[in-house]
């Protein structure tokens, strides 16, 4: 299950399938609301839950939210631009039991920073990358453009000791809850 958190993001990306901007948006789910959400999922036996965004980690109870889900015995990955992850953060991330951090990539350095609208962006997203490595998280890379791009894409291999990117094109649908029918 993917729960897109927060519609906020600090990036700026042409391709981005939420509209994303840097402000707060109306209408989010309130930390209670949150809880009774994965209280539902569990006890529809679903296993795992991607907490996504927006950036997530903008969303200041994404932590509290993801300890509760794994409480109710549901594993728990985090997908992100890694840029809000330093040394401190990898550490929250790995005590709240996240068992996965996905890092979203676009391309090497500039390319990257381009397609992001944010400079900078390629060394913030690594150094997250790093901090994820050195904290012990198993990490991978998720390129997010075309394959074509995707294979002038190389992170250094240092950055994949404990496991291997996974290379992949991605599209997500942004949907709300309540246009889903069940
Ligand atoms: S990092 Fe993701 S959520 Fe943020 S602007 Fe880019 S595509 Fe949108």
């Amino acid at each position: 299950m993917v729960w897109s958190v927060t519609r906020r993001c600090n990036l700026h990306c042409g391709h981005c399938y939420a509209d994303s901007h840097d402000r707060e948006y109306p209408g989010e789910l309130s930390t209670g609301e949150g809880e009774r959400l994965l209280a539902d999922l569990a006890s529809f036996g679903v296993p795992t839950v991607l907490f996504s965004g927006g950036e997530p980690l903008l969303r200041p109870d994404v932590l509290e939210l993801a300890a509760r889900a794994g409480e109710l015995g549901m594993r728990t990955v985090l997908s992100t631009n890694g840029t809000r992850i330093d040394a401190a953060k990898a550490g929250e991330l790995g005590r709240a039991g996240f068992s996965y951090v996905g890092v979203s990539l676009d391309g090497l350095d500039s390319t990257n920073d381009k397609l992001r609208g944010s400079r900078g962006a390629f060394e913030a997203a690594l150094g997250g990358i790093r901090a994820a490595r050195d904290a012990g998280l198993p990490r991978a890379a998720r390129p997010r453009g075309a394959r074509r791009a995707l294979r002038a894409l190389r992170v250094p291999r240092g950055l994949w000791r404990q496991s291997r990117p996974r290379l992949r094109d991605q599209w997500r649908p942004p949907r709300r809850g309540s246009e889903l029918s069940v």
